[in-house]
């Protein structure tokens, strides 16, 4: 059940109601939507809700969910929902560049990519401080330093950070510094983590894991909602196939499907997809065309000496083809950079 509040409905009002709410046994969660607060009611049992709310103060209307029903399912005619990050919106007609190293390595080699990436015309830097290695062996991050090196990139050159939160234990950490939440492709469905970033009003940047359908991955995005952030983006990173002429598959249908189920944007990651760079230019003119709201590209500035995820990192000048080459397909489809 999603009983929506009227724009003139106060903070008592829906104080009162969520307490009234939790009292009859409800699990409730809570959304801005424009002017209006939702309210998103579950039963512990799952048992269908027969109370009326409709005469309480400050209701507008309750609309019952069938059960298999979703928040982010999306609405006849409705537009894609715009994620803001400070004055950077996700989802509008612009197309959002986001660019960086797999991982911080010093601070030298951020303040250089972040540099060169801003200089090109990226809004968003990426970076990887906890690293989610496949060998417990391999660089695992700077952690905590790395995120400080981040924010002093970012705020050096005026970007965003976007950063991956791995663990629910990193994440005050993550919130204070990073702009987006990332959550990794292998920690899509820990349930806990989506949890904990639903909690926060932080807009989060979810991959797919490379073994999720798009249903399982959706499910996951509901998980986020469902605890009242509905700032989610979406973001196709390549799934595994029998192919294995790359790293993972690029699943561009899923740009469209995603589209079509949910007005979540979604952008597209194909240096992991593809895990080389060679590739990563008709990967990235595709999933604009496709109609993906943004790109997010590894770039560093030595890749053959990056400590991780070498053999897909741009260079900075392989950086600004493809950006220059991205804005003409996006001007091509009506949207712009
Ligand atoms: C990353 O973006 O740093 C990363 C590890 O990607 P993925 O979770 O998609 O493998
Ligand atoms: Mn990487």
């Amino acid at each position: 059940m999603i009983i929506i509040m009227n724009p003139e409905a106060n903070e008592e009002d829906i104080i009162s109601l969520s307490g009234l709410l939790q009292e009859k046994g409800f699990k409730v969660s809570k959304l801005k939507e424009g002017k209006n607060t939702i309210i998103h009611l579950t039963t512990k049992e799952n048992k269908p809700i027969t109370f009326d709310f409709k005469a309480l103060p400050g209701v507008e209307k309750c609309i019952p969910l069938a059960k298999q029903e979703r928040l982010l399912d999306k609405k006849v005619d409705e537009k894609t929902l715009k994620v803001r990050v400070g004055k950077e919106v996700i989802g509008g007609n612009k197309i959002v560049m986001m660019a960086g190293p797999c991982a911080v390595e010093s601070e030298s080699q951020i303040m250089q990519i972040a540099r060169s990436i801003k200089e090109i015309g990226a809004t968003f830097l990426r970076g990887g401080a906890y690293k989610p290695r496949t060998s417990p062996y391999s660089f695992q991050g700077l952690e905590l330093e790395g995120l400080k090196l981040l924010r002093q990139a970012a705020d050096e050159y005026n970007l965003k950070v976007v950063s991956e939160v791995t663990s629910e234990k990193y994440l005050d950490n993550c919130l204070k510094y990073c702009d987006m939440l990332q959550i990794g492709a292998r920690n899509m469905q820990n349930f806990e983590l989506l949890k904990a970033v639903g909690k926060t009003n932080t807009a989060v940047l979810l991959k797919r894991s490379p073994g999720a359908k798009i249903e399982e991955w959706l499910g996951a995005a509901e998980y986020i909602i469902a605890e009242g952030n509905r700032n989610i983006v979406l973001c196709e990173r390549g799934i595994n196939t029998f192919e294995n002429a790359t790293r993972y598959t690029l699943d561009i249908s899923a740009v469209p499907i995603v589209k079509s189920k949910t007005s979540l944007p979604i952008i597209v990651d194909p240096s992991h997809a593809s895990g080389n760079s060679a590739l990563i230019h008709s990967l990235s003119l595709a999933s604009l065309a496709a109609g993906a709201d943004g790109l997010l590209i590894e770039a560093h500035n030595d890749p053959k000496f990056a400590i991780s995820d070498a053999r897909q990192q741009l260079t900075p000048k392989e950086y600004e083809k493809l950006f220059l080459e991205a804005k003409n397909v996006s001007k091509s489809i009506g949207r712009k950079i």
